[in-house]
């Protein structure tokens, strides 16, 4: 139910809005519940948790790695339509003695809705 949600909503939402979401249809379902399927399904790697710098975190039904654009003004979430920079880690000149096995980028921007608004 949860992950049908995420795939229908089709955007990056947040816990809250799959829980307001799943809740017109199944009003008697309580957020507890919500909240802990989408953590399953995040482990299970079937959604894919977006980590918003300042913001609460995303739910994203696109798996693979990819990046976002964050409007600044309204606060939405898009993906960036570029590939992957795989080599990004090997640019790092003193790792610290740390490994690194990911990263995300994250863009900073203002929408098509907002820009129209003006
Ligand atoms: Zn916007
Ligand atoms: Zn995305």
């Amino acid at each position: 139910m949860v992950l049908d949600a995420v795939n229908e909503m089709h955007r990056h939402v947040t816990a809250d809005q799959i829980y307001t979401f799943i809740k017109e249809k199944y009003p008697s379902i309580g957020r507890g519940t919500v909240y802990r399927n989408l953590g399953i399904l995040v482990e299970e790697g079937k959604v894919r948790k977006v980590e918003v710098p300042d913001g609460s975190d995303r739910f994203d039904f696109t798996l693979e790695n990819h990046y976002h654009v964050e409007c600044v003004k309204c606060g939405e979430i898009f993906d960036v339509d570029m590939d992957v920079i795989s080599e990004l880690e090997k640019k790092i000149k003193d790792t610290h003695g740390m490994k690194y096995i990911s990263h995300d980028i994250f863009f900073k921007g203002i929408c098509r809705n907002v820009r129209r608004k003006k």
